[in-house]
């Protein structure tokens, strides 16, 4: 196959790259990556493009599930090609989530007009100026999650060879696959409302399961020392999360 490919390129006239002047042969050009050959944006190539993305994330979503820290270690030692950048995969489930969760109007669900009427009336201004950045806002403090996984490491893998980019990196891929999970638990919830009672459980749960697969096989603590350092990683986080709103409580209250 690459005795084929060499004996092409010898006979193939280089040709100029359109992103950055240097003359290569072959489909990519080796010094900026851009496509050197076919670059005419047609139908097909919007078309390749879409699929592209949804066999991305699919596959990014399924290694996630399936085998997740075979996926994150695959993915640190360069294996890239079928998918994308963490964050970038984030932050399209993010969006979707954040979609599903809006069109279905999942977060009200269930709140009773009465006690909202209740609240309105009587609390101060800057209790509602707090409730009000909440209800805006909200959905994305679930981002802290990262620099406080982050944090919670230092403290309990303070040793692991692992740099801060790459616990972000495995922490940003497992927050997308929660993400894409709570999307498929926001639909059935659209679906059968009572849902909407046992789903946090189940994210409760995904949350733990992250912590403790990231601890054990990630990190390579034993099984005991995986399971208690996940379970105070996880108060860590839920106190560092507690901290961060009473804070910008406090800091509200300063202001209104
Ligand atoms: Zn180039």
């Amino acid at each position: 196959m690459s005795q084929h490919l060499q004996s092409q390129h010898s006979i193939e006239k280089p040709s100029e790259c359109p992103g950055c002047g240097y003359f290569d042969t072959g489909k990519f050009c080796s010094n900026c990556g851009s496509i050197i050959q076919n670059y005419k944006i047609n139908f097909d190539y919007i078309l390749n493009n879409i699929f592209e993305w949804e066999d991305k994330v699919t596959y990014t979503t399924i290694q996630l599930i399936k085998r997740p820290v075979t996926f994150l270690k695959g993915y640190m030692e360069g294996n890239r090609l079928r998918t994308f950048i963490p964050f970038k995969y984030l932050f399209f489930c993010f969006g979707l989530f954040c979609f599903v969760n809006q069109i279905f109007s999942l977060h009200d669900l269930y709140s009773d007009p009465i006690d909202v009427y209740i609240k309105q009336t009587n609390v101060y201004k800057n209790d509602l100026v707090f409730e009000n950045i909440i209800n805006t806002f909200g959905k994305f403090f679930v981002l802290l999650f990262i620099p406080f996984y982050i944090i919670s490491t230092k403290i309990f893998f303070p040793r692991s060879t692992y740099n801060l980019a790459e616990r972000a990196t495995a922490v940003t891929y497992m927050l997308g696959m929660l993400m894409m999970i709570q999307v498929v638990l926001g639909l059935i919830t659209a679906l059968f409302h009572p849902f909407y009672f046992i789903k946090p459980f189940i994210v409760f749960g995904i949350q733990f399961y992250i912590i403790f697969i990231l601890s054990f096989r990630f990190f390579k603590a034993s099984l005991f020392e995986a399971v208690w350092k996940s379970v105070l990683s996880f108060l860590c986080i839920m106190v560092l999360f507690k901290g961060t709103l009473s804070g910008l409580d406090g800091l509200i209250s300063l202001f209104y």
